[in-house]
């Protein structure tokens, strides 16, 4: 097709053309992520050891570096059906606001009930454990996203599915809740007194608002003692990366159609999984030494695991029941100030793209949150789409680049992950309204803190 054909303000794809397998960005990786090592005897972790926790074939798909395309079950395609393929919108509205010579594109995750791109991989692990005969599924969420796509994902397929909610959350977004618990799931506060880790870290930090590495523990506790369920993960794993490459691979054949090629692609990084998941063929073609592209990852200055974390093996969870990961962190310990980008608030990284940031491969900022906030309202006022807190952090980074471009003159195009949208979040729209927002950064004594607690895992 000619790369001159007008481009519309919405590329959408025929159902046909969505992707028919995952990308695997791992066998493309010279220096592949670390392995999961078992938090007692520091060996790593193969398939037999991780059974008791992660259902039989999401084990394989997080152990395998190898294959590059993984077929999706054709029961998950249907589900996609549902609410993909997500448009790749042109922005031109706020190119005309910012007065840029940059074009800018957004891939939108928010068109469906969950409202962000973690149904992507809901509905996959829901299916792996469903098709494994399993009862249920025990997770964690932070601001309520990934639970609700579980739980939606759950009621669809008829499995039980309970969530551990971070407990400032929970009190913040009872309709978050709500919504999980119309869709048949059992939603518990965390730290909560149901289960002996959250029993423990209740006793340690009395009133403490939670964290998600609080809530994790007590999912895989809950797992591990009920008979039939398995605990699954919204984010960081390799998995989760590899499901959410329906939103990069739809987002390169939507680019393709038009000739377009972008110099620059950005996204929020909380967990990593949508950020992985948007430029994983993207960078496949780096690592290949095809393309050349700039990737940045956007994280919140109150939890900035890339730009200020250090990359070491770590506790995925408080409790320190779950496997090691070698990844950019701030130490298990960290827990965040009470930030309104709730699903950024993890202390680690996905290994994956820790080991390309840490190869160089891609670059992070971080931002405070009122300045975040600016950027999306700024963006809804011109673009309509009112966006997560989350997403903004792309927003805003996107703009900023936008504007560079003004200045210079040049005419890059931008593609940024727009992971969803803000309704449940109008108290912190409310809070940035009325003035009263602010940043808090932490300290280098502060994170010092979380450091103290990485273990000291033997070099091999
Ligand atoms: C969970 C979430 C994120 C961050 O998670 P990642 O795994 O880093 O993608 C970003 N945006 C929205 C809307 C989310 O719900």
């Amino acid at each position: 097709m000619s790369a001159n054909r007008e481009i519309p303000y919405k590329i959408y794809l025929e159902e046909n053309e969505m992707p028919k397998q995952w990308y695997n960005v791992r066998a493309d990786m010279k220096n592949k992520p670390a392995p999961l090592l078992n938090p007692a005897t520091f060996e790593p972790m193969g398939y037999e050891d991780l059974r008791p926790v992660f259902c039989d074939d999401l084990i394989r798909q997080e152990l395998d570096d190898v294959t590059p395309y993984i077929d999706i079950p054709q029961e998950i395609l249907d589900f996609y059906k549902m609410y993909r393929p997500s448009p790749l919108v042109r922005a031109y509205c706020l190119e005309k606001k910012l007065d840029t010579p940059a074009k800018i594109y957004y891939k939108f995750e928010g068109n469906n009930t969950s409202g962000s791109h973690k149904l992507n991989s809901a509905i996959a692990q829901a299916y792996y454990a469903k098709k494994q005969g399993l009862k249920g599924v025990t997770t964690e969420t932070g601001a309520g996203q990934w639970g609700t796509a579980l739980s939606m994902a759950c009621a669809y397929l008829g499995l039980d599915c309970q969530v551990y909610m971070v407990k400032c959350s929970y009190e913040q977004k009872p309709f978050r809740r709500e919504v999980m618990r119309t869709y048949g799931a059992t939603v518990t506060p965390s730290p909560s007194e149901t289960t002996e880790v959250g029993r423990r870290i209740l006793a340690e930090h009395p009133g403490t608002s939670g964290s998600l590495g609080c809530a994790i523990s007590e999912a895989v506790e809950a797992a591990t003692h009920q008979e039939g369920y398995r605990y699954v993960l919204g984010s960081v794993l390799n998995q989760v990366l590899l499901h959410q490459t329906v939103i990069g691979l739809e987002t390169k054949t939507a680019l393709d159609k038009y000739g377009i090629v972008p110099d620059l692609i950005i996204g929020c990084a909380g967990g990593g999984s949508n950020l992985g998941g948007l430029i994983s063929p993207f960078m496949g073609e780096k690592l290949r030494g095809e393309k050349n592209y700039r990737i940045i990852a956007v994280e919140p200055a109150s939890c900035p695991s890339f730009t200020r974390g250090k990359f070491a093996y770590d506790f995925c969870d408080t409790g320190m029941v779950c496997p090691l990961a070698k990844m950019y962190t701030l130490g298990s310990g960290f827990i965040p100030s009470a930030s309104h980008a709730g699903g950024l608030r993890y202390h680690g990284m996905s290994p994956v793209l820790s080991q390309l940031y840490h190869d160089g491969l891609m670059e992070a900022v971080a931002v405070e949150q009122t300045e975040v906030f600016a950027a999306a309202e700024q963006f809804a006022r011109v673009e309509g789409i009112l966006p997560a807190p989350e997403s903004s952090h792309a927003i805003k980074v996107a703009i900023d680049e936008a504007v560079r471009c003004r200045e210079t003159g040049e005419e890059k195009t931008i593609v940024f992950g727009l992971t969803g949208t803000g309704y449940f979040d109008m108290y912190a729209y409310e809070k940035y309204n009325d003035g009263q927002m602010t940043d808090t950064i932490p300290t280098d004594a502060d994170l010092e803190q979380g450091f103290a607690g990485l273990p000291h895992v033997p070099v091999r």
